[in-house]
């Protein structure tokens, strides 16, 4: 066994995000982001203690530390960017429901933000409703964005009299009709905002979101027509808030820069024809650096939270003043920043398929000519004649698989064959996972990868890994200080050949395989798929009826333990059952029905119908993903 400790070769500290930090024993361990010189806290051995507690994997983690972490650091960064360009307005924050709805985010959102008078963003009813029932601190906003129907609009405005600063944000002529009436009808006044299309076009994953083919917000034109409207109708007065939002994850700081302008040139001027505006909101769009490249690609972001705040507050102090105007309050809408880093996942790997360093087989001589051509092979693997020995072998092996396709070899003999092709693949692999290699050497050689069997659903956990290539660092946590010997992709536990994940974060960059460890007899591996909190949870569904994995909260301790806050169960079957219409119950009594029929013929003892029924009553409480008997 090599022990060389290489920590490095996952990237951790570049990715990282200082929250991760790999232990002297090889476990990967995590810190706490608001305590200085805080001690690791072993991953696999917070995982071993769930699971005494009944709690197995696959297990969704969030460290409630690292949220508080990311909302201070925002507040703080915003704070301290006002306070050293010389703005005169506050920051107001908000975080939208849907980047992660579950109560026991909000609720610590609500209340961890309660001293920067954060609020929140709705973008539906049911997030309206979820948002009416938190404890907001008195100054905080409560954005209304999405499609608002009359329901929607008397809600948010009659919420203006228990204290909530409701902003209902125009997205559409039509909706200023349905304000308008009922605003008459209840005669109150609404704090109104008004959606703004920019016209900048930001790169990323989410560049149709920006620009021309947005499908969100008000065109310069029908902004004018909504301005002039409420003037009609007297109540600009309402009008308070400018939004824009220019799509998730931006890339680029210039992007950013960009809108901001853009954002402030339409607010300078709307201001300028009375239009008597408090809060300039600039929507998400804060991105995390998934890979640690620190470059503006999908899955990077070449600034920081700091520069983010600077130039922010910097490129609006500059275009206000240039005006003349005075300065708002600055409001954003950022959800993945504020969420992402702080889940985890983490499932045990249940099984592998190998494609292994089979022995040596030397070639007799009444073989057939392509068995001694495929043995030779092994003779020239040098790290510069790694493609043509792939090439080489394929063709050898492919010959020999025609040749017995034909009648012309025997499977004995194309069993060797097979047999030396494997020995000579495993070879090669192992000396390109030391060595720089071309993206088709490694696109060859990903097809003879080993693949590790996981217990997850990529549908349900890591959606956007399925649907729009999104990178997640990827990391075993244990053994870290022994040298991986394999390279994997992972296979999840549904039926679904595109459940699987061959892109992984390394040191040196992106990578279609894993390194990992061989497994040991009854040990188990983890891995953990790190910065999963923003849309994860909720985008997440239910192919082959994998359901919600069970989640906990904890709380890291200073003596490098952690405490247990919250515990939710994961879905049972019977629950993924009525997801789908099914009645739990009706399915167990339609079973006994068959059952009994067969003990009516008996085809089965009553003993034996016991423990059948006995097994399908204890599977409909059960836990969807795999369980250790
Ligand atoms: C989704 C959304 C956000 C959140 O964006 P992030 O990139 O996660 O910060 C903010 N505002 C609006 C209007 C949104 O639709």
């Amino acid at each position: 066994m090599n022990t060389t400790p290489d920590s490095d070769l996952y990237g951790i500290d570049r990715w990282g995000y200082g929250l991760l930090e790999v232990m002297p024993n090889g476990d990967v361990g995590l810190l706490d982001p608001l305590k200085e010189n805080s001690a690791p806290v072993s991953l696999p051995k917070i995982i071993k203690d769930l699971k005494d507690r009944g709690i197995t994997p696959p297990v969704l983690l969030r460290v409630n530390s690292i949220l508080e972490n990311s909302l201070r650091q925002l507040n703080g960064s915003f704070a301290d960017a006002i306070k050293s360009c010389g703005y005169k307005g506050k920051y107001r924050g908000v975080f939208p429901v849907k980047v992660n709805q579950q109560a026991e985010v909000i609720s610590r959102i609500v209340k961890v933000g309660r001293e920067f008078h954060y609020g929140l963003e709705v973008g539906s009813k049911p997030e309206l409703l979820i948002a009416l029932s938190q404890p907001l601190a008195k100054e905080s906003l409560l954005i209304c964005n999405g499609v608002k129907d009359n329901e929607f609009v008397r809600l948010a405005i009659l919420s203006r009299k228990i204290g909530f600063n409701t902003v209902i944000v125009l997205e559409s002529p039509k909706e200023l009709d349905i304000v308008l009436r009922v605003s008459k009808d209840l005669g109150q006044k609404p704090l109104l905002g008004i959606r703004i299309k920019l016209t900048n076009q930001i790169t990323g994953n989410w560049a149709k979101s920006s620009g021309d083919q947005s499908s969100f917000g008000l065109r310069a034109d029908k902004v004018i027509d909504v301005v002039e409207r409420l003037r009609e109708e007297n109540m600009l007065d309402c009008l308070v808030l400018q939004h824009s939002h220019l799509g998730s994850q931006v890339p680029n700081i210039n992007d950013i820069r960009g809108t901001v302008k853009e954002a402030c040139r339409f607010y300078t001027e709307l201001v300028a024809l009375g239009v008597p505006f408090k809060f300039l909101d600039l929507g998400g769009g804060l991105g995390i650096d998934y890979t640690g490249e620190k470059q503006a690609n999908e899955n990077s972001i070449n600034y920081t939270v700091p520069e983010y705040c600077t130039n922010v507050v910097e490129t609006l102090k500059y275009a206000l003043d240039e005006a003349e105007v005075e300065h708002p309050t600055i409001v954003t809408e950022s959800g993945r920043g504020i969420v992402a880093l702080s889940s985890m996942l983490v499932f045990d790997v249940l099984d592998t398929s190998l494609y292994d360093d089979a022995d040596a087989v030397k070639a007799n001589k009444d073989d057939h000519h392509l068995i001694g051509d495929l043995v030779a092979v092994e003779s020239y693997i040098v790290p510069e004649r790694l493609q043509e020995c792939v090439s080489d072998a394929l063709y050898y092996r492919d010959e020999l698989r025609s040749l017995f396709m034909h009648g012309n070899v025997t499977i004995t003999a194309m069993a060797k064959g097979e047999r030396i092709f494997q020995h000579v693949i495993s070879r090669i692999k192992k000396m390109a996972y030391d060595t720089e290699i071309s993206e088709q050497l490694e696109e060859h050689l990903i097809r003879f990868a080993d693949t590790y069997h996981c217990n997850f659903s990529l549908f349900q956990s890591l959606p956007d890994v399925w649907a729009i290539d999104q990178l997640h660092p990827i990391v075993p946590l244990q053994r870290l200080n022994e040298k991986p010997t394999r390279r994997a992709v992972l296979s999840d536990i549904t039926c679904d050949s595109d459940g699987k994940v061959d892109r992984f974060v390394l040191a040196d960059g992106i990578s279609k395989t894993l390194p990992v460890h061989d497994l040991k007899p009854d040990e188990e591996y983890y891995i953990g798929v790190f910065f999963v909190g923003a849309y994860q949870e909720t985008l997440g569904d239910l192919h082959n009826l994998f359901g919600d994995t069970n989640v906990v909260t904890i709380d890291l301790t200073a003596k490098g333990g952690f405490k247990l806050l919250h515990e939710v169960e994961g879905d049972t079957i019977s629950q993924v059952l009525e997801y789908v219409e099914y009645d739990a119950n009706r399915c167990l009594s339609d079973f006994k029905k068959m059952v009994d029929a067969a003990v009516a013929e008996d085809a089965l003892s009553i003993k034996e119908r016991r423990v059948l029924i006995t097994a399908y009553k204890d599977s409909l409480k059960g836990y969807t993903y795999f369980e250790e008997a």
